[in-house]
């Protein structure tokens, strides 16, 4: 049972350090951690393994081993806790030089000389005492941390820590002692456990609990940061006793009432094997009453978010709008009162953009407006479940990208953001922070809250599907009646005009002939608009073809030309002639190009230069796309029309129709392409029309 205990600590160990590390293996703590928990494995399986018969020659290892824990935990400390100090002091080169120095030759001493003795002798007692010096170093290294700490909480998790190893550390030195001064039978004749027992020394192995004990929690340091409450820790440790304790209850008096143990053993086992089931089959719903109540003992708030959480799952899947999602969300954690400040940032199409949606308590800080691309959006399309300020803090250190994000963080004051994606496509993500004072959010809380921003990323797809359909269905109506409208306003157009002209070649002068022009250009106007209603709103399909995208731009530029360009504007064309080919339809995309190029010309009516360039890029959520921008130095848009351009008949213009860009939108959107406007006041506009690459798709009815 003692060597079991070396062994189970051990591999306990390694198993947290190794799942840290692999999570993220250019972290130094995480290195550090791994490395320390397996220099404590090889000395606690070494030590195991000497407790056996003729195996006692692991005692040198054991030596090797426990040599290394010093200056790795010297390191994981360092690493973890002590981020602006040089790292290598004087006695931090002591320790790790000295180790290097001592602890080899020691255990090679100690099993050429002392082979077969379970005792350490004097190799083991150098190195053993330097091994202390390091602890020592350690030790106060994490003293000097908290006391250098301003965090209330930070502090008090570093004490935890601190008290935690030094005991380990206590009890090692201990037992170790005991085991050197205690008296030293040779257990040739005793049973293989009591042999272990005996090895072990006068004291049961109190120190592996605590080493494995520090473990965990330097794990918690290293991976989460600041997420881990001491409340949470309590109340789980709390649980994890008071089942132990029901057991032990259940199978002692079990134990004391069949009292046959030694003339029946068979009955007896079965009776104590029957109490245990009983107690297991009632352990879980048990186990759930212990977890809630250590959970109001000691992490109240935590069991109030958890308790809102569990409504809002029952809520979501019944909500249809984007505004009572997102007023839910925020309304039900703000309740909880575990999260004080929050906020919701959703994609809008029309602003090209991330727009906070809505936001609770925001303190000194209010919420940004508006968020563009940004390495904050592509690492979460490329999977990141969340980004917890902490974490990100550390690793911005040394990954620029991390940095930025960081940055945008704090300028959104958030400590968690979730994202809420569809895919690989981001659709939005909600910013929590808790008090200043606080430790932040727990493992098992951002796990609780990161099933809610699952939820509430399939209910918003849902939602955003609804929606296509709704438009869908929306235009077909449209296009259905705009051509039974069409017939009607066309054929009498005609009629009108045919009328216009015929009187028009009759003798009529001055102002009769005058209004009979203006009769004949405002149906002329009037069949101009009804055409390109007809055309927005009428279902079409694209005739999909291979095309090489720079001669449809090259085209579009001619026809612009040959309809003549003002005096004073040049057009340039900057195109990338290694594009590859795509799936486009040739007249339709014609169409787009030849519309913003007018546009483009009529923003310069001073002159300017219009310039086409085509290019290779990336659409949000990282795709591969090619663009094709349209820019102008003409006047600009302000902000107020930018938000109304794709709005149909919506027009500055006093020709205008207001048509031509939602028919752009249109078109570009059956391809399953973007179009981007970015402007600013009085410095030009640009347009980008945005393909995908890799569409192979054949044609498509819209
Ligand atoms: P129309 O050209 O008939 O007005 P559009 O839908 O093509 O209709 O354009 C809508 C509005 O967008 C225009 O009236 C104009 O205010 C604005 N706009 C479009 N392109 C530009 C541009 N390149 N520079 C400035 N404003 C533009």
């Amino acid at each position: 049972m003692t060597a079991l205990l070396y062994v189970l600590v051990a591999v306990g160990s390694v198993s947290l350090a190794t799942e840290a590390f692999l999570a993220d293996r250019n972290d130094p703590p995480r290195q550090a951690l791994l490395a320390l928990a397996l220099s404590i494995a090889v000395a606690y399986v070494s030590f195991a393994l000497s407790l056996l018969p003729g195996l006692e020659a692991f005692r040198a290892l054991y030596l090797l081993g426990g040599c290394a824990a010093a200056p790795a935990s010297l390191w994981a400390i360092q690493r973890t806790f002590v981020q602006d100090e040089p790292s290598s002091t004087r006695s931090t080169q002591v320790v790790y030089l000295g180790t290097v120095a001592i602890a080899p030759p020691a255990a090679l001493i100690h099993l050429l000389l002392y082979e077969g003795f379970p005792r350490l002798r004097w190799p083991g007692l150098i190195a053993g005492a330097f091994a202390f010096y390091g602890f020592g170093v350690a030790l106060q290294r994490l003293w000097a941390a908290q006391e250098a700490t301003h965090l209330r909480i930070d502090r008090n998790r570093m004490r935890y820590l601190f008290v935690v190893l030094a005991t380990a550390a206590a009890f090692t030195a201990l037992e170790g002692l005991a085991r050197q001064l205690g008296p030293s039978p040779l257990p040739q004749q005793l049973s293989l456990s009591s042999r272990g027992v005996a090895l072990q020394g006068p004291f049961p192995p109190f120190s592996t609990v605590f080493t494995g004990l520090g473990i965990y929690f330097l794990y918690h340091s290293v991976v989460m940061s600041r997420m881990l409450d001491l409340a949470e820790l309590f109340s789980r440790i709390t649980t994890i006793l008071l089942s132990a304790l029901a057991l032990v209850l259940i199978d002692g008096l079990t134990f004391l009432w069949v009292d046959t143990f030694t003339v029946y053993p068979f009955h007896s086992a079965f009776q104590i094997f029957l109490a245990s089931l009983v107690f297991l089959a009632a352990y879980d719903p048990l186990r759930e009453r212990m977890a809630w109540l250590a959970n109001r003992i000691f992490d109240r708030r935590s069991a109030q978010l958890k308790s809102v959480i569990k409504q809002l799952h029952g809520r979501l899947p019944t909500i249809i709008d984007t505004e009572t999602l997102v007023d839910e969300i925020l309304g039900g954690l703000h309740r909880s009162g575990r999260v004080p400040i929050c906020s919701v940032y959703l994609w809008d199409d029309r602003l090209d953009a991330f727009r906070c949606g809505a936001s609770r308590g925001h303190g000194e800080l209010p919420p940004l407006q508006m968020v563009a691309d940004h390495p904050f959006t592509t690492r979460f399309s490329r999977g990141a479940p969340w980004y917890l300020r902490s974490g990100v803090r550390r690793r911005a250190q040394h990954d620029p990208e991390q940095a930025e994000v960081l940055a945008l963080m704090d300028a959104m004051n958030a400590d968690l953001t979730l994202p809420l994606t569809s895919g690989a496509t981001v659709l939005g993500w909600i910013h929590l922070r808790d008090e200043a004072w606080s430790d932040g959010y727990s493992a098992e809380e951002i796990l609780l809250l990161e099933e809610v921003a699952r939820s509430a990323s399939v209910v918003l797809s849902n939602i955003r599907g609804f929606q296509a359909i709704e438009e869908q269905k929306r235009l077909a109506a449209l296009g259905a009646m705009s051509a039974g409208l069409a017939h009607e306003i066309r054929n009498p157009l005609a009629g009108v005009k045919g009328a216009a002209q015929f009187l028009q070649a009759e003798e009529l002068h001055g102002e009769a002939q005058e209004m009979l022009q203006v009769v004949v250009d405002e149906t002329d106007r009037l069949n101009m608009v009804v055409s390109q209603f007809l055309d927005y709103a009428r279902p079409f399909e694209l005739a999909l073809d291979t095309e090489d995208i720079n001669q449809i731009v090259s085209h579009s530029v001619m026809v612009v030309r040959a309809g003549g360009i003002p005096d004073g504007v040049k057009i340039v064309e900057d195109l990338d002639t290694t594009l590859p080919a795509i799936r486009v339809d040739r007249t339709r995309m014609s169409q787009v190009l030849i519309n913003l190029l007018h546009n483009a010309l009529q923003a310069m009516p001073g002159g300017g230069t219009l310039k086409v360039r085509t290019a290779r890029g990336r659409r949000r959520g990282g795709t591969r796309t090619l663009e094709v921008a349209v820019s102008d130095t003409g006047i600009g848009i302000d902000p107020e029309v930018q938000e109304q351009l794709f709005v149909p008949f919506f027009t500055t213009k006093q020709a205008g129709t207001g048509l031509g860009l939602p028919i752009c939108r249109r078109i570009v959107e059956a391809h399953e392409g973007d179009l981007e406007v970015h402007s600013a006041d009085n410095s030009g506009s640009t347009f980008i029309v945005r393909l995908r690459v890799d569409d192979l798709q054949g044609e498509r009815g819209h």
